[in-house]
């Protein structure tokens, strides 16, 4: 709290307080706060809100993917860009033996990025710095809506494509996502993706079903890797695109019911992603999701709602969500105009997730203290904290976005305890079974414990262990999700 409390004396009159600056031009001040270094070492529980391709820091993206051999990137000459290799727009990406067919390129050429190393040694990773992600020194003026920023956003998706979906490259993400966020002192992941088709170099793929169990497996690997009791492994949402027609809708239907059936412990639920505002309604799905529900009796939604600051119409799929009996709501950005939705969900026990910094990024609230998220909290509503793409701004793992909770979104008196309840909610409200969960919230406290002794400056408490029934319950869970494969 002392801590705390000098940031807000500091910058009271001045501009200089973080949350109520652009994330990428505070960024450097979050880092170098005695708040944020407590904050990493905090058990900070589950991270409920990713998605599959924009979890890992960019650093991982440079120095590891576009280091493989074999990679081409389709590049354009840029009229904007003055300097070599920065004259070139990166369009996209792709491993292949040989220079890919032209026609696969139409706006640009091929280059292949080992000869771009070598021929522009140190400006190739400032250059994929710059297209990797949306930072850039003056946000203001490159997103000057959420529409543009929206644009941008999934332009990203086009550019890191063909190096994520690379198959060898898909798993090691994956698994530096899990490695980043355990870093990051979290214990668990409910992770978000569309389950795309990944390719190999001699042109063959692994379709969606092969890409469930290559997640699977990497994720029994990764957890049967890990101290018992300080990560409690990571589950599944399928969550394909929202912009498509019903029929299209009807096929991801079949799909999760055939993901579910084939992985009921990893797959934790269904959701539909994508720009709300551009998309269809959650409403003109409904016949699909019923169907969804009559195939798979006990599955749990997840639906992204409200990510919204339009009021009336993209607003509305909130109320859907619920009437749908949604296990959690993705962002609900917009639920405090719902006095209804707000007690449904709050008696329900349905909790928002909150991801501040995509929030200021794609242009829903620039000063995070105006963020909708505070009178919730103020009235006790179900939140969770989490982290959305922290790829795409330049974030890793989900300290950042706590940081941002802590300082701008809560109270100025909010102090240790509501961190404290921002990491149970998150177990709380995750979709372990119940057994599970308590074992996750028992091995939890006695990290926190730990926390708190090393901060403190004292030696670790001894006295509580794991029961033998939880440790029992996290090797099952491995030996569970390696029978699927
Ligand atoms: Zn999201």
């Amino acid at each position: 709290m002392v801590a705390k409390r000098q940031i807000y004396e500091n910058c009271f009159d001045q501009m200089c307080f973080p949350p109520a600056r652009h994330f990428f031009d505070a960024k450097a001040d979050i880092e170098s706060s005695e708040v944020f270094r407590l904050i990493k070492l905090m058990p900070k529980g589950a991270a409920l809100h990713g998605h599959d391709t924009g979890m890992v820091g960019t650093e991982w993206l440079i120095k590891n993917a576009t280091m493989r051999s074999d990679l081409w990137a389709c590049t354009k000459v840029s009229t904007s860009q003055p300097t070599p290799p920065m004259e070139l727009d990166l369009l996209k990406m792709i491993f292949a033996p040989s220079v890919p067919a032209a026609n696969t390129c139409p706006d640009g050429a091929w280059i292949s990025v080992a000869t771009l190393r070598t021929t522009n040694p140190t400006e190739v990773d400032p250059w994929f710095e710059h297209f990797l992600s949306l930072v850039t020194p003056d946000p203001t003026t490159r997103y000057p809506n959420v529409n543009v920023a929206w644009e941008y956003f999934s332009k990203l998706f086009d550019v890191t494509g063909g190096l994520l979906s690379h198959t060898p490259v898909f798993r090691d993400y994956f698994t530096q996502t899990l490695r980043e966020l355990k870093d990051d002192n979290v214990q668990y992941l409910e992770l978000r993706g569309l389950m795309l088709p990944t390719y190999n170099l001699d042109g063959s793929t692994l379709d969606t079903m092969q890409v469930a169990t290559l997640y699977a497996e990497a994720n029994a690997e990764f957890s049967g890797q890990q101290v018992p009791g300080e990560w409690f492994g990571s589950r599944f949402i399928y969550a394909p695109t929202r912009n498509v027609d019903n029929a299209t809708v009807d096929t991801y239907v079949q799909t999760a019911e055939a993901l579910i059936r084939a992985h009921p412990n990893y797959l934790a639920g269904f959701d539909l992603v994508g720009q709300e505002d551009k998309g269809r309604p959650l409403v003109e799905f409904i016949n699909q999701m019923f169907d969804l529900r009559a195939q798979v009796p006990d599955v749990k939604f997840f639906f992204h709602a409200g990510e919204t600051n339009w009021q009336g119409e993209t607003d509305l799929n909130i109320i859907d969500a619920l009437l749908l009996n949604t296990t959690r709501i993705g962002h609900g950005f917009a639920i405090s105009k719902h006095p209804a939705a707000k007690r449904l969900a709050a008696e329900k026990g349905v909790a928002i997730e909150v991801n501040p910094i995509s929030n200021q990024v794609l242009k829903l609230v620039e000063d995070l203290r105006n963020h909708p998220v505070s009178t919730l909290l103020a009235e006790d509503f179900p939140v969770v904290v989490s982290c959305d793409d922290p790829s795409f701004w330049g974030a890793k793992g989900l300290s950042y976005d706590f940081y941002q909770m802590f300082m701008g979104i809560a109270s100025k008196d909010a102090d240790l305890r509501f961190l404290k309840q921002l990491a149970i909610n998150s177990l709380q409200y995750s979709s372990m079974p119940a057994d599970e969960k308590t074992c996750a919230l028992e091995a939890w406290a006695i990290l926190w414990d730990r926390f708190i002794a090393s901060v403190l400056g004292n030696p670790a408490p001894t006295n509580k262990k794991n029961r033998a029934a939880c440790v029992t319950i996290w090797n099952n869970n491995v030996k569970l999700q390696t029978n699927e494969l």
